[in-house]
């Protein structure tokens, strides 16, 4: 039975209202399979209206240049102390080689991020080594898009070398990088960080850094971690942060806004001990998941209209089923990660681009290659 509740909100999502919180947080509680199957009706519906029918697909190939790590995030399985078995850090050269091989592989982008890594320098600098990584890039395949570093890279570098945030984002951009992912987000909620991730960087600082990649013309994805120890509240203040900072860049006509939406589900299989034991469980609850992902296309509305599910958290069976709750992307074909798959991800490191295209053809939908940017190739 749909409550009078939540039918009245979602008519009022499809008429194009933006819904409050309050409303959104009634959405994530629902658990009756009528209202949930109306839900996931209205976020299809929504994704029809804004993205079509068509999913898009990006080849693309992961970089992680290095897993040594000052921080210690409470979910992440990736970081490594210098020194460390099993830490790891490439020189430009393996980066290179890396680049070359996703080109020779048709890619359209690399998309770079890595530890905080204090030996990262020149002279002494942190912002000229990540420049020489761009470079060295940019100079050999000058078509291959960069999507790199995180708000918590930007703000590394900026502490390191004493800048400001845009002095770093319009420098990396004048080297080559195209766009930002907006990682590092985690639930932007600063109780949840607090216990999640409690050196990074705080909630409004990663709104700063954000906008201050618009204002420069850099756009930036979105990103919400979900699943570990946060509430439907602040999923919800997640997504009203994230509606909030785009109506700014779309109203003030920014040069740049976020290009999508990204639900990363926590895999929790090897993260530390305490983290897990309080999750309680290792791999995410894809009912869950995929209410969110409807919650999100319908929160966020117009806004942010691409929506793109984690084949590497939920597995390929799992996105394919996001992309009736909402998603319209089901992302790229990464040829190697490394971040989700030490933390004990089962969806696999690489896919091949007929089976994400098998995968969108099976659900009767159209496929299309896209570029990071969201245009057709
Ligand atoms: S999530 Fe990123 S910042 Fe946090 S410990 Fe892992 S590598 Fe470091």
């Amino acid at each position: 039975m749909i409550t009078k509740t939540v039918d009245t909100i979602l008519e009022r999502a499809l008429a194009g209202n933006d819904l409050s919180p309050e409303e959104g947080v009634v959405l994530l509680k629902q658990t009756e399979p009528g209202t949930l199957a109306a839900i996931r009706s209205t976020a299809s519906s929504l994704r029809r209206e804004q993205a079509g029918d068509t999913v898009t697909y990006v080849i693309n190939r992961n970089i992680n240049f290095t897993n040594i790590c000052e921080q210690h995030c409470s979910f992440c399985a990736f970081r490594r102390d210098e020194g460390e078995e099993s830490s790891f850090w490439l020189d430009t050269a393996q980066i290179l080689e890396k680049a070359t091989d996703a080109v020779r592989r048709s890619a359209t982008e690399i998309c770079m991020q890595g530890g905080l890594n204090l030996q990262a320098k020149i002279n002494g600098s942190s912002l000229p080594y990540y420049l020489r990584i761009v470079k060295a890039i940019k100079e050999e395949f000058p078509h291959l898009h960069l999507h790199a570093f995180s708000p918590q890279e930007v703000q590394f570098i900026a502490r390191e070398d004493n800048l400001s945030y845009a002095e770093v984002i319009a420098q990396l951009r004048d080297a080559g990088v195209g766009s930002m992912p907006g990682t590092a987000a985690e639930v932007l909620d600063d109780e949840v960080r607090r216990i999640l991730c409690p050196e990074k960087i705080d909630t409004a600082t990663w709104l700063e850094i954000v906008e201050t990649a618009h204002q420069l013309g850099v756009p930036t994805t979105s990103t919400m971690l979900s699943g570990h120890i946060e509430t439907p509240e602040q999923q919800i203040k997640h997504l009203l942060l994230l509606r909030e900072l785009q109506q700014i860049a779309l109203e003030r006509e920014y040069p740049a806004a976020m290009t999508e939406f990204i639900l990363l589900p926590f895999v929790g299989q090897e993260a530390p001990k305490p983290l897990r034991r309080r999750v309680g469980r290792d791999q995410p609850i894809l009912s869950e998941a995929l209410l969110l992902t409807a919650v999100a296309r319908i929160f966020l509305g117009s806004w942010i209209p691409n929506h793109q599910p984690s084949w590497v958290k939920l597995g390929l069976a799992g996105a394919k089923e996001a992309l009736e709750w909402g998603c319209n992307d089901i992302g790229g074909t990464l040829m190697e990660e490394h971040i989700t798959t030490m933390a004990g991800a089962m969806g696999g490191t690489c896919m091949e681009v007929e089976t994400l295209q098998d995968a969108i053809a099976s659900l009767g939908r159209p496929y299309q290659q896209r570029d990071t940017l969201y245009r057709y190739l």
